[in-house]
Parts: C-alpha cells; structure tokens; sequence
C-alpha cells in the first residue's frame, strides 16, 4: 500500500445494475498533473441572437420558436432516432443480429432565458418542467411503438453541450435502453423473491444508515449511493414507490422538485463552477410488462471528481467493466451536506 492517507480497497454491490464497484479511496490523494476541464467564469446575456433554442429564433431546422415563457417543447431538428428509420434492414452477417432502430426525439427548452441552470430556476418553475416531463411520459408512452421513454440533461460541455441554454432531451423508443432493463429486471426478480420493492430496500438501507443521506422532506429523498460510481453521484426519488412521473401526486412533484433544487445548488456551490452532469429520470418502460417493482427516480452523475479534473473512464471501467471509484461515498455525502443553501450566484452582492 502506499503511504497517501488511509488505503481503503473493497467492492460494493450495485444491486440496480447486478455490478461490483471498486472503491480504492486513497487514490484520490494522487498528484494530478494531467488535462484540466475549463471554467466558464462569464455569464451570457440572457438572449442570444444566434442560439437555437432562444425564444423567436430560427432552429437548424427552419421552424421558429415561439415567444415561449416557461417550458418549451419541441421535435428534435437532429434526432438520433427518428419516425423515419428504415424498417426492412439487410440482414446482418454471420452470428450478427440487427433491429430497426425507431423512435421520437425532442428538446424540451427549461426556461426562455438563455443564461440561467435549472440549478437556478425556483422550486415552482422546477416544479413546472416536472410537470412537463410528467405529460411528455404520459403522451410518448401511450403509443403502441414506443417502448421506453428516456429523458435526460446531459449538462456542461465536458459531456458534450455546446450551447448553455438550458434544455434537456427525450428519447422515446422502440427499445428499452440498457440499464433501465437491467434496474427493471433486478426489480423484478427482487419483488418476485422478497415481495417488496428494491428501491425502498437501497432507501430503507440509506436512511438507517444515515452517512449518505443528504436531503429528507415531506415525500422526496436525496441520496449519495453506498454503491456509487462516481464521486458525486446522487439519486433524488420519491419516498412512495411510483414507477414513472405519471402516478405521481402534484404534492409530492413540489417535494421532489424542491429535493432536485436542493441537490443542484449544492453541486453548483461545491467548487463555486456551473457543475457539469448527466442527468436521467429512470422511469418504467412503456410496454406490456409488469413493473409493479420499480421505482421511479433521477440520477446525477458528474463527470468531475475534483474541481476541473475529470473521471476518466480507463481500464477498470472500458477494459474491465467494472467502475472504480477514488472517493468514499460517505466523504462525499458529508462533502455536499456542509454547502451553503443559496446558489453562489446568487448570494453575491
Ligand atoms: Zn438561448
Ligand atoms: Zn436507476
């Protein structure tokens, strides 16, 4: 072992994906001399004249958006997945198989203005996207093609996002996409052996445990994993079990979006940086099946384990397949709970 702190070596169950994870804490203390992501210091003017997705502007596309005042949702002008993808494919060669790839793509914009986060958006308007993603679930998933609805905000362009304006995505599909089908079928089999639901076994787990707990109000709970892959990954979920947003009660959407703001604020005031992440509902899919054992909730995972240096994803994960992780989850839950309540932007003068 080296002498950089205490060593800590020891797997974790992830019992949604059915994975190990790694948790080598003393690496964490490893000089870093290598590539440093870049921060942003700037705000933008909240209108941009040649951004897509600014109210009144012309999209890649040619359509125009409307004068729009809170969410605004939109067929994707560049999906991944379209309506239109062939449906007769060749056939693939030798042990290959293939499937029509089909589905719907859209953006849904948070707010009109182009220089805010849904970190800085209040808990209403929060409330109000939730009740966007709410109807967009309950419409894609009522056609008979669509498979599974995946919505997502991939956040900060170390993931990818060139343009701040902020906006999520949906993917509704003609396939299940890999780890909702892995967390449904854990679900499943858990329900079917113990007759109760996963999910509130891991919250049973975090609540009696307490160090990875980070926020608790009337129906909604934050959580660090014990089982976390990143350092600062956190699930937000409803403390009743709901497979989507669809079930949800308008009182326990208000919890939960005041237990997303909570956990966004603090992401933000960490390093005092827009904090990068992807974020992705983990809803039911939209098939025949039965998942009377699954639980809707969000995940947040952030690329950046210290200010500016990324996870990267190396050996153990591209090459092995299993993560490991350089930061103990606990250490991190203790990390988020001490920052301030008020966005650092915010708070000053
Ligand atoms: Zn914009
Ligand atoms: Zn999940």
């Amino acid at each position: 072992m080296t002498n950089s702190g205490v060593a800590m070596w020891e797997q974790r169950w992830h019992p949604l994906r059915e994975e190990w994870v790694i948790v080598a804490a003393h690496r964490n203390d490893r000089p870093w001399h290598g590539e440093r992501a870049a921060a942003t210091a700037t705000r933008a003017p909240a209108y941009v004249e040649d951004c897509y997705f600014c109210p009144g502007n012309r999209r890649v596309g040619g359509a125009c958006n409307p004068q729009y005042h809170s969410v605004f949702v939109f067929d994707n002008d560049h999906p991944c997945v379209g309506p239109d993808a062939p449906q007769s494919l060749a056939a693939a060669p030798g042990i290959y198989r293939n499937s029509p790839a089909t589905g719907i793509a859209r953006v849904v914009c948070y707010s009109p203005l182009h220089n805010v986060t849904l970190a800085e958006l209040d808990e209403s308007e929060i409330r109000t996207l939730l009740l966007a993603w709410r109807e967009q679930y309950i419409e894609l998933a009522a056609r008979p093609e669509v498979r599974h609805v995946l919505i997502f905000e991939n956040k900060g362009e170390v993931v990818g996002v060139s343009n701040p304006h902020p906006h999520g995505q949906i993917y509704a599909t003609n396939f299940v996409f890999k780890t909702i089908e892995t967390e449904a079928i854990a679900s499943r089999r858990h329900y079917a052996e113990h007759g109760r639901v996963l999910f509130q076994d891991i919250i049973r787990s975090e609540v009696t445990d307490g160090r990875r707990v980070l926020t608790e109000n009337g129906s909604a709970i934050v959580f660090l994993p014990y089982f976390a892959r990143y350092a600062y990954e956190c699930y937000v979920a409803p403390r009743e079990t709901h497979a989507s947003l669809a079930t949800m009660s308008d009182a326990e959407l208000t919890d939960l979006a005041t237990a997303l703001k909570w956990l966004l604020v603090r992401y933000d005031n960490l390093w005092q940086m827009s904090f990068p992440y992807v974020l992705t509902l983990h809803q039911a899919p939209t098939d025949e099946g039965d998942y009377r054992g699954f639980h809707f909730h969000i995940e947040c995972h952030p690329p950046l384990r210290k200010p500016h240096l990324l996870k990267y994803l190396a050996g153990p994960e591209v090459g092995g397949g299993n993560f490991l992780s350089d930061t103990l989850p606990e250490v991190k839950a203790a990390e988020l709970r001490a920052l301030p309540a008020v966005h650092y932007r915010a708070a000053r003068p």
